[in-house]
């Protein structure tokens, strides 16, 4: 039922030149559910011929070929849902239900890049000379480095992989060694489809000793990171040094300002579901839950109760709301976060603690009156616990949002125009959501601003990354 994964290197599936591999454990029971091979300098070494080789050609393919297959791998997606949702959950732990939709939702992806490819558009500039012809060509970057983590296995990488194939680029996949099947079964329809061989490699292993020598090689030319802001701001300096472009989608610890003049029932509502989605590890979950004074008791308790009652479990069995964490380190954090906050005199309203001792559950859990300077309240939890904080002025509010050096997500909720207008120019993130949550669409920009990175997954912004510009001057036709 679940699959070993191999490396996907120069065309074909392999267990790499060496002997290591590694355990894949199951989130909700802790046992070895299959082993993930590892790639060794020598594999990198093949890797980064592949995708050399594969630039020289998938570059000369049409995008409107490109995309044709790119539209067929996303069929095979939508074919194969089933079972790349069961594979999913037993190694991420998500309920059934969340990697079905990240599936599907990987499909939308591919499909909205396929034709994005199509208007990588240049443009002609006026010349100041009769017979002068001033072109700007838009041409694929190279090679690219990818760099996933395990939250959403498919979703991560569907996007970078998408806005690297259709502009032309090969790529190399780094991907998550806590849930490489999935993944594997993204490339899996790439390759199916008949994207070739060369141009899109999978590796895994040890990820530092990966991308220290994928960055500065040669071959590279881009590089795309999702991950945290420590991380991304060591291979962001890397890069730099060897003048590579980059991608960086980090952290973030999104401020969820709820006015007075808000729908309560219905920000609860949204905002608890996308708080405990996939148990908090996503980065644009909502985390510090601003609510102005008049409205706080009320959305403190609906909260709460929405909380206490999320059915935690096993992501394979029916009526499961939330699952666990993907491994005992951020069992951990949560653990060491929460006591951290209670001891500096927040209070927990529910939760708090591991639940059982079997797989790595955490409780969905409610602090209030946290203090500012308590590490949970400066640094992404990325878990499945909510700080509710109470604010009197409205300014309050947008200086709190606004206090760290984070700026993914924020969403606000009010039936005010003037204060979501307020909200939308003084709030200081790459994304905001207002009275709903709407984030992360295909066609829509997805990034953030500050310490949570820069450049754009989503929207016709995505493919800028992608591509170099070139003007050529033209005369004597
Ligand atoms: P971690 O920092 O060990 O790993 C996070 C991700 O970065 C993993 O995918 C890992 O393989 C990768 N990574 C780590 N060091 C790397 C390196 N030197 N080169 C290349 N890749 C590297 O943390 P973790 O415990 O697995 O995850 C927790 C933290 O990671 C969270 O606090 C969160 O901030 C961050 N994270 C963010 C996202 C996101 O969507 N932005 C996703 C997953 C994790």
């Amino acid at each position: 039922m679940y699959p070993d994964t191999d490396l996907h290197i120069a065309g074909a599936w392999t267990k790499g030149s060496g002997s290591e591999t590694m355990p894949v454990l199951n989130p909700a029971n802790g046992e070895t559910l299959g082993r993930l091979a590892v790639a060794t300098r020598d594999d990198l070494d093949r890797a980064l011929d592949a995708a050399r080789q594969g630039f020289s050609e998938w570059r000369t393919v049409s995008a409107f070929a490109r995309g044709k297959v790119m539209r067929k791998a996303a069929e095979l997606l939508r074919e194969r849902v089933d079972d790349i949702a069961r594979i999913m959950t037993l190694e991420q732990g998500k309920p059934l239900a969340e990697s079905r939709i990240e599936t599907l939702a990987a499909a939308d992806v591919i499909d909205w890049f396929a034709e994005e490819g199509r208007r990588a558009y240049g443009r002609v500039i006026p010349a100041r000379a009769e017979g002068v012809m001033q072109m700007v060509l838009r041409e694929p970057i190279g090679p690219v480095a990818a760099f996933t983590p395990w939250n959403f296995p498919i979703n991560q990488a569907v996007r970078k992989i998408s806005a690297a194939l259709c502009t032309g680029c090969s790529v190399i996949l780094k991907g998550p060694e806590d849930t490489p099947a999935s993944c594997a079964a993204l490339i899996k329809a790439f390759l199916d489809a008949g994207v070739p061989g060369d141009v899109l490699s999978l590796v895994f292993g040890d990820p530092a000793a990966i991308s220290s020598y994928l960055i500065p090689h040669p071959v590279i030319a881009k590089i795309s990171f999702t991950g945290s802001t420590a991380v991304g701001k060591e291979l962001a300096a890397l890069a730099g040094r060897h003048m590579k472009r980059v991608t960086m989608e980090l952290g973030g610890h999104a401020p969820a300002l709820v006015f007075d003049d808000a729908d309560v029932g219905e920000a609860v509502k949204v905002l608890g579901a996308n708080k405990f989605r996939n148990a908090g590890q996503v980065c644009v979950a909502p985390t510090r839950f601003l609510v102005q004074d008049s409205v706080f008791d009320e959305f403190r308790d609906r909260f709460v109760a929405h909380a206490e009652g999320i059915a935690v479990g096993d992501g394979m069995v029916d009526g499961t709301g939330m699952g666990p964490l993907i491994h005992g380190r951020r069992l951990e954090a949560m653990e060491s976060l929460c006591a951290d906050a209670i001891g500096r005199g927040a209070k927990l309203e529910t939760g708090g603690s591991r639940i059982g001792n079997r797989g790595n559950f955490f409780a969905p859990t409610v602090l209030t009156d946290v203090p500012l300077d308590a590490r949970i309240m400066n640094e992404e939890p990325f878990g499945p616990v909510a700080l509710i904080q109470r604010f009197s002025e409205d300014e309050a509010a947008l200086e709190e949002a606004n206090r760290l050096p984070y700026g993914l997500a924020a969403y606000a909720w009010t039936r005010s125009a003037a204060r979501a207008t307020k909200v939308a120019a003084r709030v200081q993130s790459g994304m905001l959501g207002i009275n709903h949550h709407g984030l992360a669409l295909p066609e829509t920009p997805f990034g953030g601003v500050k310490d949570s990175g820069y450049g754009s997954e989503g929207g016709s912004e995505a493919i800028e990354g992608y591509l170099t510009t070139k003007f050529v001057s033209q005369a004597g036709l």
